[in-house]
């Protein structure tokens, strides 16, 4: 018997570009122990991928599907690039803005977040060297886009809206400055940029639910993570660092309870939203504590 998520992953692990070894445009910005194991050209040894990869993956098919139908002339589709080498796969360019659009897959609470705070920098490297690749090729890319979609509400978002923005050569700039960064450090100095029980490393070539080969050689019965304590085995060092992270949440702390308790003189006495500058503040009643109010910016609240 097999399951759907194991026809699913069998699937996906037929797919070329889950096949593809060396590195791409999708992997800039992402954990550079990854990136580092393939230029090193190391086996993949988790053929098991993860399901939100696939769900990703199929939304790009049915997409390109459609555009198969709809494209305008000079339209681009799943379109194969080259960029200082590195090989990608652009999702869509409108020709008649000149337009590279990423489509991104992501949780609600994720979005929440990309909202709030923009899109990852990985994001934006990886449309902009798209982009990139398109104009060395004699296209007039001149814009980016990126499309989320919350894989469970159905919610789509545009960064930074339906027009784009300019392809920023900064972007590509500092996506190379770290790859090149990433080739000038020995693969066992690349950081672990991920934590093994993620899906990122649990999906990942490299890792796997049984660590892989990056988390191998852990402390038995012990915490994964115990293999950097063998990587660097300076308890000194170890313990300095989460005496000094846990200063730093506490202090965090106070200084957002003091934050909160500032912006309480402005709290509407039923709760609600409040325009605090270029910020949108929502005070919501606790429904177990109704004396007590959270205070959450609101996504798109900034100007
Ligand atoms: S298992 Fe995790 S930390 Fe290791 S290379 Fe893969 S993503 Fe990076």
């Amino acid at each position: 018997m097999r399951t759907t998520s194991e026809l699913l992953l069998i699937a996906d692990q037929r797919r070329p570009r889950t096949q593809q070894k060396d590195i791409g445009v999708s992997d800039l910005g992402s954990c550079r122990r990854r990136v580092g194991y393939k230029l090193a050209g190391a086996e993949p040894v988790n053929p098991s991928g993860n399901i939100q990869a696939v769900i990703g993956s199929a939304i790009h098919d049915m997409v390109a599907q459609i555009m198969e139908k709809v494209a305008e002339p000079g339209d681009l589709v799943e379109h194969e690039v080259r960029f200082a080498g590195i090989l990608g796969h652009l999702d869509r360019f409108e020709a008649s803005t000149g337009t590279v659009v990423d489509t991104k897959t992501t949780g609600s609470r994720w979005l929440e977040h990309i909202k709030l705070h923009g899109p990852e920098h990985a994001h934006l490297w990886q449309v902009s060297v798209y982009a990139a690749a398109l104009v060395t090729m004699g296209y007039d890319a001149k814009r980016v886009r990126i499309e989320y979609l919350a894989r469970d509400t159905g919610e789509e978002y545009l960064w930074p809206g339906p027009d784009g923005a300019p392809l920023n050569p900064r972007n590509v700039r500092d996506a190379m400055e770290w790859l090149q960064q990433v080739r000038d450090t020995s693969l066992d100095m690349l950081p672990r940029d991920y934590d093994p029980d993620s899906v990122f490393c649990l999906g990942c070539p490299f890792g796997g639910p049984d660590g892989g080969i990056c988390w191998e050689g852990h402390v038995p019965e012990r915490d994964r993570r115990s293999v950097l304590y063998l990587d660097d085995p300076n308890a000194q060092k170890w313990a300095d660092e989460l005496f000094d992270l846990r200063k730093q949440i506490k202090d965090l702390q106070d200084k957002e309870k003091r934050a909160k308790g500032a912006l309480d003189a402005i709290r509407p006495e039923m709760g609600g939203h409040v325009r605090c500058g270029n910020k949108t503040i929502d005070f919501r009643r606790n429904p177990k504590d109704p004396t007590k109010f959270s205070l959450y910016f609101v996504a798109g609240g900034e100007s």
